[in-house]
């Protein structure tokens, strides 16, 4: 089989509109161009018209859904207390700041605040403070995800969040040497179950039991890890059998 040529080619440095007058040239080549620029602001304008949470740089919306930008957004907080009080001020969560009470340096939180009432409630005692970061996470946490699962797996809602407490003045598995815990900046919370509505009690400690109970648990802590940067079950280690340690440290930790 032999190549043919094809009839017509273009010669190099050809003028597609060689035929047309100079006016005609500017008219469609700055035509071009300014449907060129109408194209990047029109999709400019899309996307600024996107909630917070779809953009890169938009700001923790807490009453949105979880978008492709809620983690970012959430984690930011850590390091800007103003921003997350201003999250929280967005929010329908009932709050107060809190001071640090430690004199121990480690254990001293930054942006502390007592959560009166949020989207679901915590069994008493009501934690004492959370960092201002953890208690924008459960926010969302509570309200996307822990209330979904129990609508998909258990047909029921959360009444309350059982726990065993955010903030603890120690070390990691309350060692004597080794870094310190985030409970010792209230930077974490210990979940051991879920009261529903109906009266019935999820425990974590029945991660192994199997049936619907077991899949809320895991979805729980699955998707968990959207939101907090530390999330240790008891798939982690026996220290973490009964609970959820569900914590906004710095490092990324989803088990
Ligand atoms: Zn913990």
């Amino acid at each position: 089989m032999t190549w043919k040529q094809p009839k017509y080619r273009k010669r190099p440095g050809e003028d597609r509109w060689a035929g047309l007058p100079l006016a005609m040239h500017i008219a469609v080549r700055g035509a071009i161009v300014m449907f060129a620029f109408l194209g990047v602001l029109g999709v400019f304008y899309y996307v600024e018209s996107m909630p917070d949470g779809a953009k890169a740089w938009g700001q923790a919306d807490l009453e949105e859904p979880i978008r492709l930008f809620t983690s970012e957004q959430i984690r930011a907080l850590r390091d800007d207390p103003q921003a997350c009080f201003a999250a929280l001020d967005g929010s329908n969560m009932s709050f107060a700041e809190v001071e640090p009470r430690s004199s121990t340096p480690q254990c001293r939180w930054q942006a502390g605040v007592a959560i009166s009432s949020s989207n679901l409630d915590y069994a008493n005692p009501q934690p004492p403070v959370a960092s201002c970061a953890l208690a924008a996470a459960l926010y969302v946490w509570e309200r996307e995800i822990v209330a979904p699962a129990a609508a998909r797996y258990l047909d029921a809602e959360v009444s309350e969040i059982l726990h065993y407490g955010t903030y603890n003045c120690r070390r990691e598995n309350s060692a004597q040497a080794g870094r310190w815990s985030q409970h010792a900046g209230a930077n974490a919370i210990d979940v051991s179950g879920f009261r529903l509505a109906d009266g019935r009690v999820v425990g974590v400690h029945r991660w192994d039991d199997g049936g619907a109970e077991a899949d809320f648990l895991v979805e729980i802590r699955d998707r968990s890890c959207a939101i907090f940067t530390g999330v240790l079950g008891p798939d982690y280690n026996a220290a973490h059998e009964d609970h959820f340690h569900l914590d906004m440290g710095p490092w990324e930790i989803c088990s």
